[in-house]
């Protein structure tokens, strides 16, 4: 016989964490299954650190989602007494007429979103480290800084826990039998039936959600930590993390945590992944030059040769944007997939927002944008 709940979540990695903790919170009966452990380095959500920000470039309909997720984490920090979110500024470098730049000041326009605005003569003062290049216009966001990725979601299933809800690690999800009047999932290990379900399965997501025909492609991403040569980046002097919009293309990172080597990375690129589970975690010859040639131009107090490296899926869409709907044979199946390389930020409110749905079928969120009509449309 098929164990039952009422509320299943499948995949608790950054989204799914949160959306167990939201439904756990409100005293639902709740399980989560997750196919590796807590916080693993086999997804998406690994790798020490994500940015933060609300000055969003992307794309201003994310504004009133990251003003909720600030609230959220914040919550979280205080609920759990553990120091999540580090709030140690970002400085945004780019063409004054480059989207970058001026979606940065979108955002000051339409929601007065706290953005400074650095003179070179200051850059040069305040950003020690960096060479900005000629013609750059710099800004910094006090607000912005980065979370302690693998921490977030530990935090958030260990407080799920500990209002209730059940985890099963070492699962793995094998069928999603979706119709109007039956949900039931196969895993490795038995079957359950539930009376509604959340799916969070990030680079996964075709497979879990193969009825619907979702554009998504999972791409491979590396992290790189680069050597010091000066210890002129470190988070204890107040350093704090960076994007630059250059013409090569998007690099950013974050301050030094123990002041011996530097993250960073590149936003665009990345090879297609067939299968997520036996992505390429080798360091490829490839992954190392454009970065290099990033830290040579802008951050010549860092060793442009990496001494670590970790890889990283990002599962991106056509548009960039999010996908978090409802699904078209059952209404009480929600998910969130194609979180597009900037979706970790949003896991506080996306996981209020996925138990909205699934609890109430709308939400009192602004998320019309990220509805997967927009591709049948
Ligand atoms: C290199 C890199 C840098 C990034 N930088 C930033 C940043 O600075 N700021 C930012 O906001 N975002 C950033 N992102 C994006 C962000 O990390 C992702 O959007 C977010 O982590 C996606 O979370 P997710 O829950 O969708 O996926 P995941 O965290 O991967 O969770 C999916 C979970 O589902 C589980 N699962 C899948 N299939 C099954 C199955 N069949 N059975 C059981 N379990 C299953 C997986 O094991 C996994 O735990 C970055 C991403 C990468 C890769």
């Amino acid at each position: 016989m098929a164990h039952h709940v009422d509320y299943l979540v499948l995949g608790l990695g950054g989204m799914g964490s949160s959306a167990l903790y939201h439904l756990s919170k409100r005293g639902l009966n709740v399980l989560g299954v997750e196919q590796f452990g807590v916080a693993h380095d086999r997804g998406s959500s690994h790798g020490e650190t994500r940015i933060i920000r609300k000055a969003y470039f992307e794309h201003p309909n994310y504004i009133p989602l990251l003003q909720r997720a600030y609230e959220l984490w914040h919550d979280l920090e205080q609920s759990s007494g553990k120091s999540l979110f580090n709030r140690c500024g970002l400085m945004v470098a780019g063409p004054p007429e480059g989207a970058v730049i001026r979606g940065v000041h979108l955002a000051e326009e339409l929601y007065g979103v706290e953005v400074e605005s650095v003179s070179p003569a200051d850059a040069l003062e305040r950003f020690p480290g960096f060479r900005i290049p000629e013609g750059f216009e710099v800004t910094h966001e006090p607000e912005a800084g980065f979370l302690h990725v693998e921490k977030c979601v530990q935090t958030h299933l260990e407080c799920a826990q500990a209002q209730g809800a059940a985890v099963c690690l070492n699962e793995q999800i094998l069928d999603v039998k979706v119709s109007e009047r039956l949900i039931e999932v196969t895993t490795d290990q038995r079957q359950i039936t539930a009376a509604s379900l959340i799916v969070t399965t990030g680079p996964w997501s075709s497979g879990c959600l193969s009825g619907l025909p979702l554009p998504l492609e999972v791409v491979r991403k590396v992290l790189l930590w680069n050597s010091v040569r000066e210890p002129v980046y470190n988070l204890d002097a107040g350093r704090g993390s960076f994007f630059f919009d250059m013409p090569e293309g998007e690099f950013y990172g974050f301050p030094s945590l123990e002041g011996a080597s530097v993250k960073l990375a590149e936003h665009a690129g990345g090879e297609i992944v067939g299968d997520p589970t036996h992505v390429d975690r080798s360091l490829h010859e490839t992954d190392v030059p454009r970065v290099s040639r990033f830290v040579e131009e802008v951050m010549p107090a860092l060793n442009p040769h990496p001494m670590r490296h970790a890889v990283c899926m990002y599962t991106r869409t056509p548009d960039g944007h999010f996908i978090v709907d409802r699904h078209p044979a059952n209404q009480r199946v929600v998910y969130g997939a194609g979180f597009s390389g900037h979706g970790f930020k949003f896991a506080s409110v996306m996981g209020e927002i996925l138990a909205d749905l699934a609890t109430t079928g709308i939400t009192s969120l602004p998320i019309e944008f990220l509805s997967a009509r927009r591709f049948s449309e």
